[in-house]
């Protein structure tokens, strides 16, 4: 059976760790489409060139999740031919027998408008900095605060493909909300949706 989850939402909002529970919960596969554009920013070289050669070795690499590499993503995410390069493969992968889930920025607005479920998870910039700086422990709480802003006014000011929620998103403001909490609120979703 196909049924593909939509989950977007801006950078340390909680839309991985949600993606992952609600993916292990109901048996579904799991894309995190960030690490497509993170691997790309890391790659070096032409973006666009990279975006089409990426390989499964750039996927494992171990910096993916380091806020270098976050950034160097926002910055490459911007390229239309680097979006379009990547979208191929997200499809396929939202398509799978059994299901998906995908997290990302467009993933129920551009990749799936189909989904069956889309979530829009988000928090407030200073929650999400705290949230990021207890994580990483890079920097201080004031230059992550900032580099949250900065990439949410790219990741929703770019033109192509833009941070917002679907028409017919759920939004899940994960601000006062255990991860727990949050990571029960989607299930019920979900489970509503497929009957
Ligand atoms: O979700 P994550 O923080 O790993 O994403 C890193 C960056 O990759 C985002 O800030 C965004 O610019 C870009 N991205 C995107 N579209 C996606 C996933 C990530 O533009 N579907």
């Amino acid at each position: 059976m196909r049924f593909c989850v939509a989950i977007d939402g801006p950078a340390a909002a909680g839309k991985g760790t949600i993606s992952r529970a609600v993916a292990a919960h109901f048996g579904l596969a799991h894309l995190d489409t960030g690490l497509l554009y993170r691997a790309v920013g890391m790659k070096g070289g032409d973006p666009v060139a990279a975006a089409r050669s990426l390989s499964s070795e750039d996927l494992a690499r171990p910096d993916l999740r380091s806020m270098a590499a976050g950034e160097a993503a926002s910055r490459v995410a911007v390229i239309p031919e680097v979006r379009a390069a990547l979208v191929a493969f997200q499809r396929e992968f939202a398509q799978r027998e059994g299901g998906a889930v995908l997290d990302g920025r467009d993933i129920g607005t551009v990749i799936c408008p189909e989904a069956d479920v889309k979530l829009f998870v988000t928090a407030s910039p200073e929650v999400r900095a705290g949230r990021r700086f207890a994580e990483t422990g890079e920097g201080t709480f004031a230059e992550v605060l900032e580099q949250v802003r900065a990439r949410d006014a790219r990741d929703m000011g770019r033109a192509d493909a833009p941070l917002r929620p679907a028409e017919d998103a759920v939004i899940l403001d994960t601000s006062d909300l255990s991860i727990d909490a949050a990571v029960a609120r989607a299930c019920d979703l979900i489970a509503a949706r497929r009957g």
